[in-house]
């Protein structure tokens, strides 16, 4: 599993990687909260370890980023201090879990484990972003807890775009992944599939979820909470 660590102090940094890697996951490390942020832009992470005590921008301020970005991303604050306060910020902010430092390493493999069976779980039947909420099973989808009606192939592209939230799509992406044939020539489907998610999903006065890239595609941007 992908997990991002956002730590910068280097000593405390390779004792997780270290652990982590023995136990088979790959780490991505980030010695402040911008550099994490640009990782979850950019890269498929699973799980996120977050220091509290950052340079710049600090662990909780980098967590209401992350939240802005993915909703349901597991993320597990780091703090140094055995303090109350600190834990229940961490939470309050919106953390699934916290460890305090210093912990020992199967303390925290034992809680990397418990959330990511939980997402994996969670994963496994509903996307939620902000107030928009998907529901692979029965393929039905709430904004603001409305059901939102679509057609078979309105969610098969909704689905394909909250699968990749944040990457720029091609339309040639777009049409093998939810039309599944491999399409030559020219083809407004996809342009046209995307106005009726936006009639449906959008909200007035509000920035569409669907982005045009102008030339390349479309971005899905997740609604904040
Ligand atoms: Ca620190």
């Amino acid at each position: 599993m992908r997990i991002l660590l956002i730590e910068d102090e280097p000593a405390i940094a390779r004792t997780i990687e270290r652990g982590l890697s023995a136990h088979g996951h790959q780490l991505l490390l980030a010695e402040s909260g911008e550099d994490g942020l640009l990782f979850l832009e950019t890269e498929t992470v699973a799980l996120v370890l977050l220091d509290i005590m950052l340079p710049g921008m600090d662990g909780h301020e980098t967590l209401a980023q992350i939240r802005r970005l993915r909703a349901d991303l597991p993320v597990i604050m780091l703090t140094a201090r055995d303090d109350l306060g600190s834990k229940v910020g961490a939470l309050d902010a919106g953390a699934d879990d916290y460890i305090t430092k210093p912990f020992a390493f199967e303390e925290l493999l034992a809680r990397v484990r418990s959330l990511t069976r939980r997402a994996d779980q969670k994963q496994a039947s509903t996307l939620e972003f902000g107030n928009l909420r998907i529901d692979l099973l029965s393929h039905r989808v709430w904004r603001d807890d409305v059901p939102v009606d679509l057609s078979r192939r309105e969610f098969a592209l909704l689905e394909y775009f909250a699968r990749h939230p944040g990457h720029l799509l091609s339309r040639q992406q777009i049409l093998s992944a939810v039309w599944e044939y491999d399409f030559e020539g020219e083809s407004n489907v996809v342009d046209v599939y995307v106005r009726y998610l936006r009639t449906k999903l959008d909200r007035p006065g509000e920035p569409s979820l669907l982005t045009t890239v102008r030339g390349s595609g479309y971005r899905f941007d997740p609604p904040g909470p």
